[in-house]
């Protein structure tokens, strides 16, 4: 009796517990993937998002159809199709590769119950992670909320190694499947891809191409390069391993098959692999805080937050959305990540700084748009980093180191690059004066050609005076904690 393998955030064949266990049975095999829209409330698919899945899916079905395998494709309820699925093509077994969100985590545990009632044999395994959330534990059983622990404890543990991907399978024939391109996943009027397709190749070998380009070039300067966004020092992986185009134990065996090579004095090359490690596990860490806090993504993970007065005020959280603030770091920022659907991290740092600090904006509102403008929106992610930055989430910096984002921007992009290819408007001011337009003296603007209030806005805020209200309004919520 067939198997059926349900893709997820897991559109690989190398490293597939799933796939390579169905491989394993032997009976012939139909590979499906869900757009399961209709049960994720608010964390549906966004657009950035969509536009990957569509060339993801693309390229999965060529894998596996290299494979001899189709890969079928509906839309709906899991808790329906899977069932009426599994009947059709008399599947003998489920298999798939856990994922972690709330919503998926009490879904799959309903539909594991349900077909297992139906007598097939159902089975889910670890893809998209080097440990289960659960497996890492304090000494006293329990989940970690600080990072350095939660790293020492992660490296003790032995990474399993990767699967090769499996060579031949017996495909099913004839399963009816919807159409990828009727599913609207590729914006059409207007098409705001552009920028995405230019910059970006979906997939499981484009995956594989980035790491083993990254760890020829790139990582070695990792350590001392990565904070700035200037330059392409980071390895630009976060898609692909969110929609599980390469898996983080392939990376982890990569990264040390890199570190053996440098022998018994690694040096700089060592340390930055292992900084490159340390980021990995970052994102461990924010799935294991996801899985023990399931509302991270909506609820401040140190309570008194809930009382903090925030804003709403919709034009300044329009002008950042757009880039328009006036502080050439922010909108340098918010114009990459509409344009390419990326942000470096620490750009990101730095305008969610901005936006929750400077602007007193919910850091829910900026989690949300990045959710929508991120190909790599990843709920355990984005929603731990948005309160890490915020100052109420788990490991967080105090609330009073408040980022300066003039000082940002010139330390961290002080030859102006970065802003410069962002912010063509700019370009022509000096260094002097380009991460502080609104202090050029009149004749300089006028040199470099540019009206302030025309040509770039004016600052929305006055750093200074927001900073000051910033901790003003912390200080509400300190005296009710
Ligand atoms: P590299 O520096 O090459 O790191 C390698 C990998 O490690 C990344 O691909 C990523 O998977 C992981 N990683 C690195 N830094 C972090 C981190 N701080 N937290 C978690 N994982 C990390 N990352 C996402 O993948 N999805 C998100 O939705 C997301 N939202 C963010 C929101 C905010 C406000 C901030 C400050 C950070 C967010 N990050 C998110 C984390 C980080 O910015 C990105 O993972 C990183 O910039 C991706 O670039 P890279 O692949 O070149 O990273």
């Amino acid at each position: 009796s067939p198997t059926l393998v349900w893709f997820r955030l897991d559109l690989r064949v190398s490293d597939n517990p799933a796939l390579h266990a169905a491989a394993e049975r032997g009976a012939p095999v139909v590979a499906l993937f869900l757009l399961d829209d209709a049960e994720a409330g608010a964390w549906g698919f966004g657009g950035a998002q969509r536009w990957w899945l569509h060339g993801s899916l693309a390229s999965l079905a060529g894998s596996l159809g290299e494979r001899g395998v189709e890969l079928v494709l509906r839309r709906g309820r899991a808790a329906e199709i899977l069932p009426a699925l599994a009947g059709e093509i008399g599947a003998g077994a489920v298999y798939w590769n856990r994922c972690y969100e709330p919503w998926r985590i009490a879904r799959d545990r309903r539909l594991k119950q349900a077909l297992a009632e139906t007598g097939v044999e159902v089975e889910s395994f670890n893809a998209a992670l080097l440990h289960e959330p659960w497996a890492v534990q304090t000494l006293q059983g329990g989940s970690y909320g600080v990072f350095t622990p939660f790293w020492r404890a992660l490296q003790q543990r032995a990474v399993a190694a990767p699967s090769p991907a499996p060579s031949a399978m017996t495909g099913l024939r004839g399963v009816e499947s919807e159409v990828l391109a009727d599913w609207g996943l590729l914006p059409a009027k207007p098409d705001w891809a552009g920028g995405l397709r230019r910059t970006w190749t979906p997939g499981e070998k484009a995956a594989e191409g980035r790491l083993g380009a990254f760890l020829q070039q790139a990582v070695e300067g990792y350590a001392e390069e990565r904070d700035r966004p200037g330059l392409d020092s980071t390895s630009r992986l976060s898609p692909h391993l969110h929609f599980g185009e390469i898996g983080p134990r392939q990376v982890w065996a990569a990264t040390r098959r890199f570190l053996e090579r440098q022998g018994s004095a690694p040096g700089k090359a060592g340390k930055s692999a292992w900084k490159f490690l340390a980021e990995l596990a970052w994102r461990e860490f924010s799935y294991h805080l996801l899985f023990h806090h399931p509302a991270l993504p909506e609820q401040p993970w140190r309570p008194q937050f809930a009382a903090f007065p925030w804003s709403d005020d919709e034009a300044a959280f329009a002008a950042w959305c757009h880039g328009r603030t006036g502080y050439p770091v922010v909108d340098a920022g918010m114009r990459q990540l509409w344009a390419t659907g990326w942000l470096h991290n620490r750009v990101r740092m730095i305008v969610a700084s901005f936006l929750v600090k400077d602007l007193l904006i919910p850091w829910q509102r900026g989690e949300a748009w990045f959710w929508d403008t991120l190909v790599d929106a990843d709920l355990a992610s984005n929603a731990a980093s948005w309160q890490w930055v915020s100052g109420c989430g788990a490991d967080a910096a105090p609330y009073f180191r408040i980022f300066n984002p003039v000082l940002q921007g010139e330390k961290f992009d002080p030859g102006g690059d970065y802003v410069r290819r962002w912010l063509p408007e700019l370009a022509a001011l000096p260094d002097s004066h380009l991460h502080r337009p609104w202090e050029a003296p009149a004749e300089l603007l006028r040199r470099s050609g540019i009206v302030l209030g025309r040509d770039y806005p004016l600052p929305l805020v006055d750093h200074r005076r927001a900073r000051e209200r910033a901790l003003a309004a912390f200080e509400e919520i300190r005296k009710e904690a």
